[in-house]
């Protein structure tokens, strides 16, 4: 697995450079007591399902990944937004850029989604004789890239420093990066950019980092992939209509859920979710509040 260079996108990649840690590192850094090879192999997919479940993260901190990835710069402005990793990037300050931009063939210039504002859908016809249609798009994009690409170059030769000469490359540009981050925080990443609502470009090199991880740690993308990515919060009325609906005609749930594969006690943790509403009144009493003087008073002796 390491080393290995996964493509993405046309000239883009994701290469895991190092790793540290196992699931059997997770389970023992939760236990800290227990040896490795003392236990069974369900004993460790019980604990890290059940310290997925309960959000006990720490012990996913004790493993680590190092990547190294070749991203247009688009997709990086997001990635670099998860603030949790340490980045060593290509610097184009002191470098020069090379000439290497993500092309989108006229086939794939996709639709904006009416519905959700950032999104897309569908995609635009590549040959309908229209003055805009995909033919001319990519067109257009060749050239503005090469254009872009030219200015550049012109600046270097004409002496320009690169930090400056740099200012009109476009978003299109690849870079690269060092990306180092810890298994908890590497799973929050995929939570949020493997979704269908994250822009495909970045999906798509959180689909390929997912499949790193399930190598890695297999028990613990199951349990995260369970309780964390497949999962869904329901609000107090929606779990109102569940239970009623569950109660009304869902019966052999016991045997059903067995059958599923959950043990005993997610059968209950189960129950337990969609039969108790926790009702807490956070309403605050505005008349025990006092003023900031009145901490500072001293008691009378
Ligand atoms: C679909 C989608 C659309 C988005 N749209 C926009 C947009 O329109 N505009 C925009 O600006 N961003 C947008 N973002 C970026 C988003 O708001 C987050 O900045 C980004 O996803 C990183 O998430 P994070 O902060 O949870 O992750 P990380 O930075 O990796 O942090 C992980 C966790 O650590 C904790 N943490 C880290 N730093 C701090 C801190 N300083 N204070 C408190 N807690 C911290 C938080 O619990 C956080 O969830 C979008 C993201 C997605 C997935």
């Amino acid at each position: 697995m390491k080393n290995k260079y996964f493509p993405v996108l046309d000239y883009g990649f994701v290469a895991l450079k190092d790793s540290m840690g196992s699931d059997e590192d997770i389970e023992q850094a939760a236990r800290i007591s227990y040896g490795k090879g003392t236990r069974k192999k369900s004993d460790t997919r019980n604990l890290i399902r059940y310290l997925m479940r309960h959000k006990h993260t720490s012990p996913f901190e004790m493993c680590e990944l190092k990547f190294h990835v070749r991203v247009p710069m688009d997709c990086w402005r997001q990635w670099i937004r998860h603030r949790t990793a340490s980045v060593n990037e290509y610097s184009s300050r002191y470098s020069e850029v090379p000439f290497l931009c993500q092309k989108t063939p006229a086939n794939l210039w996709r639709l904006q989604n009416v519905v959700n504002k950032q999104g897309s859908s569908g995609y635009l016809v590549e040959e309908n004789g229209g003055e805009f249609c995909g033919k001319v798009l990519t067109e257009e994009e060749t050239y503005l890239q090469k254009l872009s690409y030219i200015c550049y170059d012109h600046r270097l030769k004409a002496g320009v420093a690169r930090e400056q000469a740099r200012k009109d490359l476009p978003l299109s540009i690849y870079t690269e990066a060092f990306w180092k981050i810890d298994l908890h925080n590497l799973l929050h990443f995929l939570n949020l950019r493997c979704q269908t609502n994250a822009q495909e470009e970045i999906r798509k090199y959180a689909n390929v980092i997912a499949g790193i991880v399930k190598k890695l740690y297999p028990i613990t993308f199951e349990a995260w992939y369970d309780y964390t990515f497949t999962a869904k919060t329901f609000t107090q009325t929606e779990f109102y209509l569940m239970r009623i609906y569950r109660e009304q005609i869902y019966e052999g749930f016991e045997a059903e859920a067995r059958s599923v594969g959950l043990s005993s006690r997610e059968i209950d943790e189960l129950v337990e979710k969609l039969t108790t509403v926790n009702y807490q009144d956070f309403t605050i009493n505005i008349d025990s509040a006092k003023d900031y003087a009145d901490f500072n008073k001293k008691e009378e002796v």
